[in-house]
């Protein structure tokens, strides 16, 4: 059998608070009981939110939690190279385009489209769908605009990545924590329009280094927080269209700020550094979090 790969895979942008811990612990446990292996990968990928001070930050209250992982660490700032030769293939493949609107052309077009009546799209997160508008620039225009530095991101054409895809996609997502069953879950990558797959000076984005990541890793089993349920869609689609081997989900459930909304690296409380410095210890924060 081959060996289970789990990742707890935290970006440096703020402090780990008590529903990191959770995601951290619960990978730990579970690649523990089925005696495989917990890597950790530090998603810095935004070289301006993430810090050194926020990532030394982390990895001390990591090991302050008990969490062991296996060396060496992937630090995503550190694998720019391998991104950009998968994006240059999506773009010699035609399944992403230039998006140059500006959010103030995005929220004037789609301004303009509601006055006459029609309701614009909106993503599982609330955000406007990019309209359809630079799709339909030609090539020689969209050259023009590169070489002339106007700024832009490579987004998904999500419909022509769908085609290219050819079928349904689903993915195995865990029914609980004991990881002894799957369902499938429909994916609907639709659901997010063309998203973001890189940065004109960073050749990636969330989702692109998410997935080749995990398949250059070898995991396995992808545990995180249910807040990225809907976004394993497009993850998914991700992964069909580059060939890639997609791992099993289990999306865990959210631990709540004491007023019910989901915690946030703002909300300093709940900050693992802070619970430490009033005293607590990783087994207060194991009974706090239910673990
Ligand atoms: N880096 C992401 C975050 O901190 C998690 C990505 C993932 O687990 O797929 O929210």
């Amino acid at each position: 059998m081959t060996l289970l790969t789990f990742r707890f895979a935290p970006s440096p942008n703020g402090e780990l608070h008590l529903g990191h811990a959770y995601s951290a612990l619960l990978n730990q446990k579970l690649a523990k009981a089925s005696g495989g292996r917990l890597l950790l990968r530090i998603e810095d990928i935004d070289t301006t939110r993430c810090t050194p001070e926020f990532e030394a930050g982390m990895l001390a209250d990591l090991k302050w939690l008990g969490l062991g992982w296996q060396e060496p660490v992937r630090r995503q700032s550190e694998h720019f190279a391998e991104y950009r030769t998968v994006l240059e293939r999506l773009i010699r493949e035609e399944l992403v385009y230039p998006a140059f609107m500006s959010r103030g052309e995005i929220r004037a077009f789609i301004a303009d489209s509601e006055m006459r009546g029609r309701d614009w799209p909106r993503d599982p997160d609330g955000v406007p769908l990019y309209p359809p508008a630079d799709k339909a620039l030609p090539m020689k225009e969209r050259r023009r605009r590169i070489a002339e530095n106007t700024p832009f991101a490579w987004r998904l054409d999500v419909g022509a990545a769908m085609a290219r895809a050819g079928k349904d996609l689903a993915w195995a997502e865990f029914t609980d924590e004991t990881l002894s069953a799957t369902h499938l879950v429909e994916a609907r990558p639709q659901d997010w329009g063309d998203v973001i797959v890189a940065r004109r000076d960073i050749p990636t984005s969330y989702h692109l280094a998410v997935i080749v990541d995990d398949a250059l890793q070898g995991v396995s089993h992808v545990v995180r927080g249910q807040d990225l349920f809907s976004a394993t869609g497009v993850q998914r689609l991700l992964q069909e269209i580059l060939g890639l081997q997609p791992p099993a989900y289990f999306h865990h459930r959210l631990v709540l700020g004491p007023d019910g909304r989901k915690l946030s690296k703002s909300l300093r409380d709940a900050g693992l550094a802070a619970l430490r410095d009033a005293g607590a210890s990783p087994d207060d924060v194991r009974r706090t979090i239910g673990l």
